[in-house]
């Protein structure tokens, strides 16, 4: 699209005899990379997939999505953080199938099929082994953020299925872009999806979109629903989520899973890779949508010498006194933890405090720096309910 434009735009010069058009890309800055594990910091959008139930395809999707956003040509990597039971080995067919040591930087280097990058604990070599919550929680982390992924567009997690402790605590390792929920259309997966739905809210990561797998399949002419006709719908209206995929039965689906090859990538043009590939374009947009949003959230305009906060999703702008920002800490530093009194005075903070700088944190909160070193962790919900500046008398604007 960009191309043709491009292409028109610049042959209706009148003085134009013809055009070529070369088009490249600045790969985006990984949001919050300062306060990323080393391994983390050159990856721009890390995307979960997630499902409340083992066997609904949370693993399928989560692979064939990969692929797709590789054959639509960006730097693709995939965690499989399911440690029960890997399902990454027997979907894909990396000539290597074990993960090597970089020894002097003790780090992992995942290994590769078709462009995509890998990691899982069934490429650990130790087979399956028998742990509890805590240490999966451990296991995990360290094959995350010790691997050198390198520069990525997407890292896909494939999250293990439910929403207790390990998936929380994975959730709070890594600042999730966005979460896509998998589930099947019987009637208590509407249950499920909300308890998935709430988990990543709590953590303020969106998900934006809802893939119903295994809906129907198409026999002697008819269109059957096996499980009857899902609560998509009831998704969409009650959380707002914007994109619902209709996954049918397809017994090829389910083949290229044991063999080694993906669906996408052995049938492009078939009709479940045409779905992967409308995922994979809502995935795009909306992941360049959500780091618009907090990029630009909270800033200092300094000719005001206010803090501007733009509400996401809402036109909503507000502007804030550094100073009161400041003395509105509610840290253990400047409140104390036990009786709840504010530590810090008033007049500790110099009216004319000017923040040195605002970074997001996670897809909650912003961080500022203040001139004395101090790092104030402002959550956005806090900041709505802070006196606001009214009656700002913005500069003219020459023309
Ligand atoms: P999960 O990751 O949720 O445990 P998997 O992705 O491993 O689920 O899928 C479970 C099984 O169902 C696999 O054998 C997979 O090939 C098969 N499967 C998944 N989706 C479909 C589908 N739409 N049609 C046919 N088989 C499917």
């Amino acid at each position: 699209m960009f191309e043709e434009k491009a292409n028109e735009v610049v042959a209706n010069l009148p003085w134009v005899k013809n055009v070529k058009v070369t088009m490249s890309a600045q790969p985006a800055r990984p949001l919050f990379a300062e306060q990323l594990p080393a391994g983390l910091q050159t990856i721009s959008n890390i995307v979960a997939v997630s499902s409340c139930k083992g066997g609904v395809g949370k693993s399928t999707v989560a692979v064939n999505l990969a692929y797709t956003l590789a054959d639509m040509g960006a730097r693709v990597g995939i965690f499989d953080a399911d440690v029960y039971g890997p399902s990454l080995p027997t979907m894909v067919s990396p000539e290597n199938r074990l993960l090597e040591m970089n020894p002097e930087k003790r780090t992992i280097i995942p290994t590769e099929y078709l462009g995509v990058k890998l990691v899982s604990f069934g490429f650990a070599g130790q087979g399956r082994a028998i742990m509890r919550g805590p240490m999966v929680s451990g296991v995990i982390n360290q094959l995350l953020t010790t691997t050198e992924w390198g520069e990525l567009d997407y890292l896909i997690i494939d999250m293990p299925p439910g929403t207790g402790d390990i998936q929380l605590t994975l959730c709070q390792i890594v600042p999730l872009t966005a979460a896509v929920i998998v589930t099947t259309p019987q009637k208590l997966s509407f249950i499920d999806v909300a308890k998935g739905v709430r988990m990543f809210s709590k953590l303020k990561v969106p998900c934006v979109a809802v893939v119903e797998n295994m809906c129907h399949f198409d026999a002697d002419g008819k269109r059957y629903y096996p499980f009857g006709r899902g609560s998509g719908s009831q998704v969409v209206q009650q959380f707002g989520i914007p994109h619902l995929f209709d996954m049918p039965i397809r017994p090829t689906l389910s083949a290229s899973g044991d063999s080694g090859m993906p669906e996408v990538v052995a049938d492009p043009q078939g009709e479940a890779s045409k779905i992967f590939q409308d995922l994979g374009v809502c995935v795009v947009q909306q992941c360049a949508k959500i780091r618009q949003q907090v990029s630009t959230a909270v800033t200092y305009d300094r000719s005001i010498k206010a803090i501007k906060v733009k509400v996401p999703d809402s036109d909503e702008e507000f502007f804030l006194h550094p100073a009161t920002v400041r003395r509105n800490d509610r840290s253990a530093q400047s409140v104390d933890e036990w009786t709840g009194e504010q530590k810090l005075q008033y007049t500790d903070v110099p009216e004319d405090i000017e923040p040195e700088e605002i970074r997001p944190m996670g897809n909650y909160a912003v961080s500022i720096t203040w001139p004395d070193g101090f790092s104030q962790i402002a959550p956005y919900d806090q900041l709505q309910t802070i006196e606001r500046l009214v009656d700002i008398v913005l500069p003219a604007v020459h023309a």
